[in-house]
């Protein structure tokens, strides 16, 4: 045999090897994108269905790479959150987006709206806020037209501390969303405690509202919750005309999803802003 007995390698299977090959190729690729600037930011339009226009988007990164094309963030933020380089991700990912929200305005779009995901880590970073206050302020961006996605795991963590950071941002301006609301561990009783602005349904929940579908009870559910606790409510991944009659029935104005249209590069976010009826 090729290798001594004590080798590490005979233990694995060989689609361990493959997986493990791959996982040591991403390490130093996300290293090298990083570096030469690989990654891009989408944005999907945020829907006003009152007044039936877009008024925004949440940005979303995608990873252009050279060889294997582009790369959805499912494919790598959890090894990007792994190897510790989220912070400058989320931070180049703050960064664009500001920028392209502000030469918008600028052009003479009407947004008031922009959404960022900011994951745990980036957020308990120790220059979080200073960093952020920083990109607003370079960008010129109105911070009360700025949201932070967080996900329910925040609030499952170190409460004072959560509610410090949130009130900072709050006191800059600076609105706070739950994403993916209900798939996580939360409750009521932690949404209680966090002073948030917006609950975002997950689309799990809004892809399941068919007639008679008791899921439609779940959705139900979240919408009175966030109406008691006075909180904005976002529905994201609205694909049909009965999601979004379901959702005006239920005086949910604020949605996003493939219906309206799927994440999209700056020049055809643009493009689709352009378009009269939007505007
Ligand atoms: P998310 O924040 O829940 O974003 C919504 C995801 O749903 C996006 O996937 C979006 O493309 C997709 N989506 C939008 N509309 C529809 C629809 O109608 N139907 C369906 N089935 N899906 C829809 P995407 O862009 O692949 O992002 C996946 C996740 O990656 C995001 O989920 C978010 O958690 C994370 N992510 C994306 N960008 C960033 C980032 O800059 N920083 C961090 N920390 N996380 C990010
Ligand atoms: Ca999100
Ligand atoms: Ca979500
Ligand atoms: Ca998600």
């Amino acid at each position: 045999a090729k290798f001594s007995s004590n080798s590490k390698v005979k233990f694995f299977a060989p689609e361990m090897e493959a997986k493990e090959y791959r996982l040591l190729k991403l390490e130093s690729d996300i290293h090298r994108a990083i570096k030469e600037k690989e990654f891009t930011v989408h944005y999907q339009p945020f829907v006003d269905l009152k007044r039936n226009k877009i008024i925004g988007a949440e940005a979303l990164v995608r990873w252009q790479h050279p060889k294997d094309g582009i790369i959805y963030p499912d494919a790598f933020i959890e090894q990007v959150e792994q190897l510790g380089v989220i912070v400058e991700l989320g931070e180049y990912v703050l960064l664009s987006a500001c920028k392209q929200f502000s030469a918008w305005r600028k052009a003479g779009y009407d947004l008031e709206k922009l959404a960022v995901n900011v994951s745990t880590l980036q957020l308990q970073h120790p220059k979080f806020i200073e960093r952020f206050r920083h990109i607003l302020q370079y960008t010129k961006v109105p911070p009360n037209f700025v949201e932070v996605e967080i996900t329910e795991s925040v609030l499952v963590g170190n409460a004072n501390k959560t509610v410090a950071l949130f009130r900072e941002l709050q006191a800059m301006g600076v609105k706070i969303a739950i994403d993916d609301f209900g798939t996580g561990y939360s409750s009521l009783s932690y949404l209680k405690q966090y002073p948030i602005n917006i609950l975002k349904i997950d689309k799990s929940f809004v892809s399941e509202i068919i007639s008679a579908s008791p899921n439609t009870g779940i959705v139900s559910a979240i919408i009175a919750m966030a109406k008691s606790l006075n909180l904005d409510i976002v529905a994201e991944g609205v694909e049909n005309d009965w999601h979004v009659h379901f959702l005006k029935q239920k005086q949910v104005n604020i949605v996003q999803g493939y219906f309206y249209s799927r994440p999209l590069p700056p020049i055809q976010f643009e493009k689709i802003l352009q378009q009269s009826n939007w505007n």
